[in-house]
């Protein structure tokens, strides 16, 4: 079955008990035994499984090709489960520019849990091959990254984790199944903050890893799920489930947008550099063009005259609304350096976008007023 088709009809019927076609939340938190003392439905208390939360996790699996999906409370626990299914001493490997959230896990939570990890640049597999050690367990990578919009090799990666008995996980949240799917290209695990585009309308948090197998570690992400208990609500399930439907509308319309901004700032005289990977210009351009089904919605660009003017921009637009995150109908701009504090990589002219599904014209006149100031 088509993606599109997927996104409406994967994991989901209509109701047997009621004949209702769209589906509501089962907001119940236990469930009944029948007079023999078993469970007829499968589910026993919500914290373990939850009839919604099934149809959605079914639903992600479907839409990355995997055999199953654990959805969490976060795209922080999320990936919080992967990390903590390692053992002490084990190594991971994730790239230098990885979500500053991960980025904190590893060096403030999971450092005093034993696990070490290396932050290499993805992009360059030979600093990766010169990272591997005989413990290392996970590669994690980020593609298209955050803020730069670096693309790494997919299955490149997957091929080098393998070979010396470590596993790949893809963070592929600003791809979205819709334009990447990290299974077919070897990667044994898909992670995804679920907050952002399959959300879609910036009024859920979620997450979810999705597996290629069910093997060792993603046993241990399921018994995490809900031994740890950081489940998503009933309630955020069926937002989730709900949004989802839309997905690839939503993601192929804002591509389009994104191209649109990504040409016009591209063009501007105050404009120094955009990153973005359906750009010609951009150095992930082809590896992008092979992997993806397009090239996403995030974009980041730097002006000429340094930090100054890139938050005076921010601070001029009107119809970007100056926020972090990603992934929702409007669209958000944000000075990523001010955000990541102190330890920033990242460049004081940068501003980044997410965009979103206004019309692309009125999305360019107001950044051409406030790049004109
Ligand atoms: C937002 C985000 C996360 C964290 O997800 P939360 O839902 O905010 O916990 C992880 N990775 C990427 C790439 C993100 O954008």
């Amino acid at each position: 079955m088509k993606f599109e088709t997927l996104a409406i009809h994967a994991g989901r019927e209509p109701d047997t008990a009621t004949g209702a076609v769209a589906p509501s939340p089962i907001l119940s938190t236990t469930f009944a035994r029948d007079v023999h003392g078993e469970y007829p439905h499968g589910h026993v208390y919500t914290r373990s499984s939850n009839p919604g939360r099934a149809s959605l996790e079914a639903l992600l699996a479907a839409l990355e090709g995997g055999v199953a999906a654990a959805a969490f409370g976060s795209g922080s626990a999320a990936s919080l489960s992967l990390f903590q299914g390692l053992a002490p001493g084990d190594h991971v490997i994730a790239p230098d520019d990885v979500y500053h959230g991960t980025r904190t896990q590893l060096r403030e939570l999971l450092a005093r849990w034993g696990l070490t990890h290396s932050l290499i640049d993805l992009t360059d597999l030979d600093a990766v091959r010169a990272a591997i050690r005989p413990e290392t367990r996970l590669i994690w990578a980020e593609t298209p990254s955050n803020p730069l919009l670096k693309v790494s090799n997919i299955a490149a990666l997957a091929e080098l984790a393998h070979a010396s008995g470590a596993q790949l996980v893809v963070d592929s949240t600003f791809a979205t199944p819709v334009l990447q799917q990290p299974l077919q290209l070897g990667a044994d695990y898909v992670m995804h903050s679920t907050t952002k585009y399959l959300g879609g309308h910036s009024d859920v948090l979620g997450g979810a890893v999705i597996a290629r197998r069910q093997d060792e570690l993603f046993g241990r992400v399921r018994d995490y799920q809900g031994k740890g208990g950081a489940v998503p609500s009933p309630f955020d399930c069926w937002l989730l489930q709900r949004s989802i439907a839309t997905l690839p509308l939503r993601v192929h319309a804002q591509v389009a947008n994104a191209r649109a901004v990504a040409e016009f700032l591209a063009a501007h005289p105050a404009v120094s550099v955009v990153h973005y990977p359906g750009l010609s210009s951009h150095a992930g351009h082809a590896l992008a063009s092979t992997q993806m089904k397009g090239y996403g919605a995030m974009l980041s660009f730097q002006l000429h005259g340094g930090r100054e003017a890139a938050l005076a921009v921010a601070a001029k637009v009107a119809l970007f609304t100056r926020a972090t995150s990603l992934g929702g109908v409007e669209s958000l701009i944000e000075h990523r350096a001010s955000v990541e504090g102190p330890h920033t990589t990242t460049p004081q002219d940068l501003l980044r976008m997410s965009v979103g599904l206004e019309h692309a014209d009125d999305l360019i006149d107001d950044l051409r007023q406030a790049l004109a100031a």
